[in-house]
């Protein structure tokens, strides 16, 4: 570690080691991420709620089992910050939406209780596209988040608060979800690393539903070993998800192996097609060819239903999203319209007014994907195509280990560019949406910039193996020199 390094510039592990060494207390680490957050958040937006007396007392409480010799592990003491569509209990849990603005839950997610009790310090609720609907974090109800590189663009989205909070140093590592993209996405977009773990390898208790069979949480951190201290902490099997899995969790620091020699990696050619801009294309068969020198095989794979993602991403995700919507009436909890005559007009009023624009177009559209008539035609050819797509990836994992793709077509675009045109920015998925809809697990990592904007390549996974995703990620990481770039904020 450089002296002239300044803390919120370290990575977790190296924050963690400072704590261990007895260099810095964990009180001493909070202050000094909530002077970042007073420093940056003015320009870059990335919190919706700080929570800096409860940081600091979990940081003191973490200072005392230091010194009663306790060690709660890679975590214990160390700044982190969560998207706020987690539960945390009698802490706000907005969405980004007026709907919930004033929502406190009684209950923390299991991923939440799980960092608490690896003695993790919490140190705010960060900022998304409403109802994690989004691709820009433009979709907020209450503030656009900004690209710590570069303050005219997006930092991605859904969950651009939680990205742009670890790149410019406002947290160690954060967490986030992902529906279609919504981790990936924005950790490509703020040179991150960013995983997707596999559908049911996370507890989604207490993440507020999107659309259930896509969902999943995971970590943005700088590095990849902080991607698996993060996965240590958050996965296993949980009584409370009912599509939480029963597979024993690996010790992911484990995977972290500089040795890809024989790896088989496919590039899928459907990933590098039209709308795919040529930097970003660039910078990710130059990764391959840099796995190609370090004992990896790469060939060119198909996963030929790869096209069709998109649609039925749009079409399963509105059909889940207006079902899981449907509890925000009015009456149970949330926002209320003021002035109302009946049932009808108070449901009305308040969804018409509660929910944001993208989140009103999302509800319309999955029901009328979900309507008689209809259903047929849309969600259940959608769900027969999703079949086949999980297939064309069981399919190209017969012969490779991984598959090597970009995340995001291109580089972050400019805030405000995209906002008028939901099917252009949609087109931002591409890449990402068809690994949720098989259910596999995906990471992004850093590969290269373009006019200072970071570029992020995607691998990809069996599932159940974020191992090899790790083991991979790891390996590239050591032999370049992307995952040291930090933002000039
Ligand atoms: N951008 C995608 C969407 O708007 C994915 C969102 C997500 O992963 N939460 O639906």
């Amino acid at each position: 570690m450089d002296k002239n390094t300044k803390m919120y510039e370290w990575t977790l592990h190296e924050a963690r080691q400072a704590l261990r060494e007895g260099k810095v207390t964990s009180a001493a680490l909070t202050e000094a991420i909530f002077e970042r957050i007073e420093a940056v958040e003015p320009k870059i937006s990335a919190y919706i709620t700080l929570l800096k007396e409860e940081a600091l007392e979990s940081a003191r409480a973490a200072d005392a089992a230091f010194a009663r010799g306790e060690d709660l592990g890679d975590l214990h003491g160390v700044p982190i910050a969560i998207k706020d569509n987690m539960c945390t209990t009698g802490i706000p849990t907005t969405c980004a939406s007026k709907m919930l603005e004033n929502f406190k839950p009684p209950y923390d997610a299991t991923v939440v209780t799980k960092l608490r009790a690896a003695g993790a310090v919490i140190v705010g609720k960060t900022n998304l596209d409403e109802f994690a609907m989004g691709s820009s974090t433009e979709n907020s109800a209450f503030k656009v988040t900004r690209n710590p590189w570069n303050t005219d663009y997006v930092p991605g989205g859904s969950s651009g608060g939680s990205a742009a909070s670890v790149s410019a140093g406002a947290a160690f590592a954060s967490l986030g979800s992902d529906t279609g993209g919504s981790i990936r996405q924005p950790a490509s977009l703020c040179g991150l690393v960013g995983l997707k773990p596999t559908y049911g390898r996370v507890s989604r208790y207490g993440l507020v539903a999107f659309a259930s069979s896509l969902d999943q949480i995971g970590p943005f951190t700088k590095d990849v070993k902080d991607c698996a201290i993060m996965m240590n902490a958050i996965a296993g099997y949980d009584v409370k998800d009912g599509t939480a899995v029963e597979e024993a969790t690996p010790d992911y620091k484990a995977a972290l192996i500089d040795d890809v020699k024989g790896l088989r990696i496919g590039l899928p050619k459907e990933f590098f097609g039209e709308g795919i801009s040529q930097e970003v294309k660039d910078a990710v068969y130059a990764a391959a060819k840099v796995y190609e020198t370090l004992g990896a095989t790469v060939e060119e794979v198909s996963v030929p239903n790869a096209g069709y993602a998109l649609p039925i991403y749009y079409i399963i995700a509105s059909s889940e999203c207006s079902s899981n919507l449907a509890r925000f009436d009015g009456v149970r909890y949330g926002f209320r319209a003021e002035e109302f005559e009946d049932f009808n007009d108070l449901f009305t009023k308040t969804r018409t007014q509660g929910f944001g624009e993208e989140v009103k177009r999302r509800i319309m559209l999955g029901t009328y994907a979900l309507s008689s008539g209809y259903y047929d035609a849309y969600y259940n050819k959608a769900m027969k195509v999703r079949t086949l797509l999980k297939e064309d990836f069981d399919r190209a994992f017969a012969s490779v280990d991984v598959l090597l793709t970009p995340t995001s077509p291109t580089v972050a675009f400019k805030i405000g560019e995209k906002t008028d045109n939901p099917l252009e920015m949609y087109m931002s998925d591409i890449c990402t949406v068809p690994i949720n809809i098989a259910g596999v697990p995906a990471m992004s990592l850093p590969c290269g910039f373009s006019d200072g904007l970071p570029i992020g390549m995607q691998l990809i996974g069996r599932h159940f193996d974020e191992k090899t995703i790790l083991r991979a990620a790891y390996a590239f990481e050591q032999h370049t020199g992307y995952a040291q770039q930090r933002p000039s904020l």
